[in-house]
């Protein structure tokens, strides 16, 4: 290739310099890269053409000539709030950045004598009162409270110190409140504003009202809670708030040194949150800046040394709680008490896990050594690979009854991994079918306890239960440690929990069910020794545990890094590759540049790494950058209420939940749902209006129940939905806070339009037909699909799309991929190619053996007339300026308004692919050939 202008070289190219040897090394190697090159060429193909008839492109060209004029006329106005911090963020660097706060905040005057005596005064009586003194005797009992004076006293020695402490030993509830009763006993309650930041929304809620109560006080009086989208903010002096770690993250944007706070307490710090992970890094900048400020750190018995040695050997202080002796039984020990069989039939219809592939070979060399010590039936049982975890819930069940059966008194507490199990033990528990479960099921007091269940539920888990009563908690990991009940004698550990992975080769996150770490199986038997000598049961056997790891790994190893990049920049911490090295664990160089490079496709960042105006937008959204953008251009182009569905659904959960052995029950419900459009996200959009419909019809419990929705998900999702909106409203790009709004939603009609948009927001996670074959007296077609990484996939059996054959387009998107038997996409959405090169990256035009094209990313090659592709070319530019424009100055576009005009352009474009087969001839899927 001729670099053109003066060059030294020879005509061929050849460096000048070279000797003898190194010129035929360069003429071998030019040779090589030539043939390379020929070789990639001929292996592009072309696909199906993309030209638009002459007439539409009339119309198009008619529609981008009144923009363009449009445009040179007049612009809109200004938004001066946004650009002022646009700018602001964008010239500010880090340290200026906190000098201008301390700036700020040097005449804060926190201290007020009167308040502190009146403060003083208060305390006393209440000191005296019947009922704080009642509580205040139990609180005496717990092991923290045996080290106050030490405690406060190491506090008031160190700026950093960490607490260590077994789960139930006081940390959360007692440390916060008695840093704040010495300072108002000091004196000095004015200046003590305590925040201890909590990992989960529910452990917020129920500390605060815990303490609380112990104080004998009304929440939000002395102490209160702050999460999102919810607070009861306790008064502003002498106080203790308990809030998520996220919301803490947030109000650092505002003021990095935490000048309204006096005591921080980071609580949990073992799980190893990306927040808390993230919040010690900070912590280490803003510490020097801010002598007066304490920070404590609390942590569960895991890896506490990590934190010790972080924190540059901080002090650390131990409390040792009093457990009782807690017995450790297996599975194998479980299957020799219950004698419990396994229905293989049953479990033979399920859906293999992904993961089961490996028990064979652990099982086998297992069983030839504990032969003699377990009865051959319940080797034979411990073979199937069904027996593990919680494979089958009625197995669960009955061993709920042998307690019932066998053992004293005593709060039963089982660990599932997701809101699914909980659901179905809980219906197990409470419909028996068996007349063992019908025996039992009046004297059982289920508790289901989930992230998501209100707080007024939440309360009632920590009763004890009435006699003859038995209580049974079905739990997820927060009862691990976020949430102590203290009556639970048996635990029942299926060793399985939801995990979110990372795949940094295909940069794809999943939420996966997997086995636990020791770490958390000790936790787990810790819960059943509170109050006396308890027992654990583990449905897994020893040769698994073997095999487990030893801790979790840390959860920003495992994670997508571009919402915290984007996160950063908010912080003014605009270098990622220098400040994630700095974290207690730094993710990998390559799955931060694969998250700049991404943030850099999608505009959020620009070529040298800076926050663009769309980038600010996306960064202050609680979603992931991708899906961010997707709602915004949702919002610009009026299909606000389908695209918010799909964005909540999948940055959330789906609300489908598949009791197992139902799975075709499942799949064929989300085919009704999905009205044949060959997508899962748009079936995701039906499934909530359909819900809405039902609803308002009072039929909703049937819905849900008839299609495997779950309720309490729906909630959430329409709660979510309405935050967006809220957001978009209040950054100015809606008309309106309500995301069904008439005027956003304009073209929720329109199909093409929201493939198209989902096309765009999944982008470049995109896959490709090329044979989708009905063979012969079989029901599903078999499918031969490869995803622009050369890899072979399949559509998953829970995907709408699975099976099917006759697809109008043989181009699609997805959001997840998962390898089990296969590789699988779990979810599709069928998309046009007009609507990848309209809404994809890198698209070009071009000539190869004298067929015109145009291309996406360099992997997608189309048919296609100089006109289309000149036009179209045109028009991508045109939404480009827009989007930033949009960004800039952020406002709805109205319709008929000369931006619209673009967006008519665009739905007449993508409109064409809805008339297949009429009057337009797209290739279909069954006739192009095999790679
Ligand atoms: P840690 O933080 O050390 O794990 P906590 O401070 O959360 O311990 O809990 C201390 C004790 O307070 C628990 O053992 C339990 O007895 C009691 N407790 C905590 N929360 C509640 C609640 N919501 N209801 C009843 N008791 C509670
Ligand atoms: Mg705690």
């Amino acid at each position: 290739m001729q670099r053109g202008g003066r060059s030294q070289s020879r005509r061929d190219g050849r460096p000048p310099g070279l000797t003898g040897k190194e010129i035929g090394l360069y003429y071998k190697n030019l040779a090589r890269e030539r043939k390379k090159e020929a070789k990639n060429e001929n292996k592009i193909k072309i696909g199906c053409d993309v030209s638009v008839p002459p007439g539409v492109l009339t119309r198009v060209k008619e529609y981008m000539e009144q923009l363009k004029a449009a445009r040179e006329t007049g612009q809109e106005q200004l938004d001066a709030k946004f650009q002022d911090q646009f700018r602001h963020l964008l010239s500010v660097n880090f340290d200026a950045f906190i000098e201008e706060t301390k700036k700020q905040n040097q005449d804060l005057q926190l201290r007020n004598s009167s308040l502190d005596a009146q403060l003083e005064e208060l305390q006393r009586e209440r000191f005296q009162r019947a009922d704080f003194q009642e509580r205040y005797k139990e609180r005496m009992k717990l092991p923290t409270m045996s080290h106050a004076a030490e405690i406060i006293k190491a506090v008031e020695k160190n700026q950093v110190l960490l607490i260590v402490g077994s789960t139930g030993c006081g940390k959360t509830t007692q440390v916060p409140q008695l840093l704040l009763d010495d300072s108002i006993s000091k004196g000095m309650g004015s200046g003590c504003r305590i925040v201890c930041t909590q990992p989960r929304r529910i452990s917020a809620i129920t500390v605060a009202e815990r303490v609380s109560y112990e104080r004998a006080e009304a929440l939000g009086h002395s102490v209160g809670y702050q999460i999102r989208l919810e607070s009861c903010k306790p008064r502003e002096r002498a106080s203790i708030t308990y809030c998520t770690t996220g919301i803490l993250l947030q109000q650092l944007q505002g003021d990095p040194l935490l000048h309204n706070v006096s005591v921080l307490l980071l609580d949990e710090i073992h799980e190893r949150s990306v927040e808390t992970d993230l919040l010690m890094a900070l912590l280490k900048i803003i510490l020097p800046h801010r002598p007066a400020l304490k920070v404590i750190l609390m942590s569960a018995t895991v890896r506490e040394q990590d934190f010790c040695n972080y924190f540059n050997t901080c002090p650390m202080f131990r409390i040792e709680g009093v457990m009782h002796p807690v017995e450790m039984l297996y599975l194998e020990d479980v299957l020799a008490l219950t004698k419990y069989q396994f229905d293989t039939r049953k479990n033979k219809r399920a859906r293999p896990r992904s993961d089961q592939s490996d028990h064979r070979p652990m099982i086998e060399p297992y069983i030839r050594r504990v032969r003699d010590r377990y009865d051959s039936k319940v080797l034979e049982q411990l073979r199937l690979p069904c027996s593990e975890g919680c494979a089958d819930i009625d197995f669960i069940a009955n061993l709920i009854y042998y307690i019932c059966t066998m053992k004293s008194e005593g709060a039963i507490l089982v660990f599932v991994p997701g809101y699914s199990q909980i659901s179905e033990l809980h219906n197990t528990l409470l419909n028996p079918r068996l007349a063992l479960g019908q025996r039992w099921r009046d004297h059982l007091l289920v508790y289901p306890l989930h992230s998501m269940l209100p707080s007024v539920e939440q309360q009632s888990v920590f009763r004890r239960a009435p006699s003859g009563k038995r209580k049974v908690i079905i739990s997820t990991i927060i009862a691990e440690t976020s949430v102590t009940i203290d009556d639970v004698v048996y635990v029942i550990n299926t060793g399985r929990t939801k995990v979110s992975s990372y795949d940094i080769e295909t940069n794809i996150q999943s939420l996966e069910e997997c086995w636990v770490t020791h770490a958390n199986t000790q936790q787990r038997k810790g819960r059943a020794g509170r109050v006396q000598p308890g027992i654990c049961y583990n449905l897994f056997s020893r040769a698994r545990e073997a095999l487990m790891s030893e801790v979790p790994t840390p959860e920003i190893l495992r994670s997508k890094l571009e919402s915290i990049i984007l996160s950063l920049k908010l912080l003014h911490i605009d270098d990622p590759y220098a400040f994630f090295p700095t974290m207690i664990d730094a993710p990998a160089q390559k799955a931060v540049s694969t998250a700049i490079n991404l943030l850099n496709r999608i505009e959020a960042l620009d070529n040298h790494g800076q926050l663009t105006p769309l980038g600010m937008h996306l960064a202050r959204m609680p979603i992931d950058p991708q899906m961010g953008k997707m709602i915004l251009i949702s919002a610009l182009f009026r299909c606000l209420d389908p695209i918010t569905s799909v964005a909540a659904a999948l940055s959330y959960k789906s609300p489908f939940y598949t009791p197992m052995d139902k799975e075709q029950r499942v799949d064929e419900a989300k085919r009704r749902l999905s009205q044949n459009m060959r997508s899962d996200h748009i079936m995701l959009h039906y499934t909530i209006c359909g819900y809405r419909e039902s609803r308002q019809a009072h039929r909703d419990r049937d819905f849900c129940y008839n299609n495997f929705l779950s309720k309490m998900t729906l909630q959430q999702l329409e709660r979510m939905k309405q935050q967006f909106s809220e957001l978009l409203y209040n950054s100015k790009f809606l008309t309106s806070t309500n995301c069904m709004d008439e005027s956003s939603n304009m073209n929720s009609e329109k199909i093409p339009l929201l493939r198209a948009i989902i096309g765009g927001g999944l982008y470049p996670n995109m896959a490709h037909l090329c044979t989708s074959r009905q063979i012969k007296n079989r029901v599903r077609a078999i499918h031969k699909m490869f995803t622009d990484d050369g890899r072979r996939v399949n559509f998953h059996p829970s995907s709408v799309n699975s099976g099917k054959s006759g697809f109008d387009s043989n181009y699609f998107v997805y959001f997840q991929r998962q390898k089990s038997t296969d590789l699988f996409l779990l979810d599709a959405t069928m998309v046009f190619p007009m609507a990848l090169i309209i809404f994809g990256d890198g698209v070009e035009s071009g000539v190869i053996d004298s067929t015109h094209y145009i291309s996406v990313a360099k992997t997608y090659y189309f048919k296609c007339n100089p006109e289309t592709a000149a036009v179209v070319i045109d028009l991508r530019t045109s939404l480009e300026l827009l989007l930033l424009e949009k960004a800039l100055y952020p406002a709805p576009i109205k319709e008929n308004s000369d931006a619209y005009k673009l967006i008519r352009a665009i739905e007449l474009l993508l409109s064409i692919d809805d008339k297949i087969g009429e009057d337009y001839d797209l290739m279909s899927a069954d006739e192009i050939d095999d790679i």
